[in-house]
């Protein structure tokens, strides 16, 4: 299974950003949707409008670390995030890599064109 957020993320990420009452920034949910979860270095991450970006996992929105923006994060559902981990983890981790806009076959292909096959051709 690739790297989600830990169940309490949310709350460290948000002790980082309070640091005892000195750095309170502005929590709030962005108005633009959800923002997609994409897959970096065999790690489910997700950007900020801000740019920030975070660790995040199906069940939790992201609170940025940068920023403070609460978002809701959408995720591939659960068979074809199966699939995707399946297919990726036959990768090294820093060749872990899925943006939304490409399919499970084109992965698959992908491996292919660098000798990783399979395993049931
Ligand atoms: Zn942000």
């Amino acid at each position: 299974m690739l790297r989600t957020a830990e169940t309490n993320y949310t709350e460290y990420i948000l002790d980082s950003l309070t640091d005892g009452g000195r750095r309170m920034l502005p929590f709030e949910v962005h108005d633009g949707g959800p923002i997609d979860a994409y897959v970096n270095h065999g790690r489910w991450v997700a950007d900020c409008v801000c740019n920030g970006a975070e660790l995040v996992a199906p069940d939790q929105e992201m609170l940025c670390g940068s920023c403070g923006a609460r978002n809701t994060v959408k995720f591939p559902g659960p068979t074809t995030r199966d699939k995707l981990e399946s297919v990726l983890l036959q990768r090294e981790p820093l060749r872990q890599n899925w943006y939304p806009d490409e399919t499970v076959d084109e992965l698959v292909a992908q491996n292919i064109d660098h000798g990783i096959y399979p395993e049931d051709m």
